[in-house]
C-alpha cells in the first residue's frame, strides 16, 4: 500500500492489540475509527503510533485531495465538531481514517472524540 499523501510505502505496525498502517515518509497513519477509539484508551499508543513530527504532519495536512490506499476513492474531509482545528480523511467506502503524524496525539489530549457519526463532513474553512 503506498501513502495517499506523499507515495512513500505504508507499513504495518502492531501494538498490543491494535494494528495501523503507518507511512514510513510522512508518518501518517491509517486506520479504522474504532482503532482510533481503542488507542485512546490505550497506554503509550501516542507516543509508539504516533510518533511523527507534528511539523512534517502540518504540511501534510495541507494536502486534502486524497484517494483511500485500499479503494482508490476519493475520501470525505472530516472534523471533529469539539476539536474543529483537527481534519481527518474519512474513506466512504471501507470508512478507514488517514491522520497526519501528531493528529492522534492532539485528539487523544484534547477530546472527547465521542461519537464519530456526529462528525461534520465539510470544506476546511
Ligand atoms: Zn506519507
Ligand atoms: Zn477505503
Amino acid at each position: 500500500m503506498e501513502c495517499p499523501k506523499c507515495s512513500n510505502a505504508m507499513e504495518s505496525r502492531t501494538f498490543k492489540e491494535v494494528t495501523v498502517d503507518r507511512c514510513t515518509g510522512c508518518r501518517g497513519l491509517f486506520c479504522a475509527p474504532d482503532t482510533i477509539e481503542k488507542m485512546k484508551g490505550m497506554w503509550m499508543t501516542e507516543a509508539v503510533i504516533d510518533m511523527g513530527d507534528a511539523t512534517v504532519g502540518k504540511e501534510y495536512n495541507k494536502i486534502d485531495d486524497i484517494q483511500c490506499p485500499e479503494c482508490q476513492v476519493a475520501m470525505d474531509k472530516i472534523s471533529d465538531p469539539e476539536q474543529p482545528h483537527i481534519w481527518l480523511e474519512a474513506c466512504p467506502q471501507c470508512s478507514k481514517v488517514f491522520l497526519d503524524a501528531g493528529e492522534f496525539t492532539d485528539i487523544k489530549f484534547n477530546t472527547v472524540f465521542d461519537r464519530y457519526r456526529d462528525w461534520r463532513k465539510g470544506k476546511r474553512a
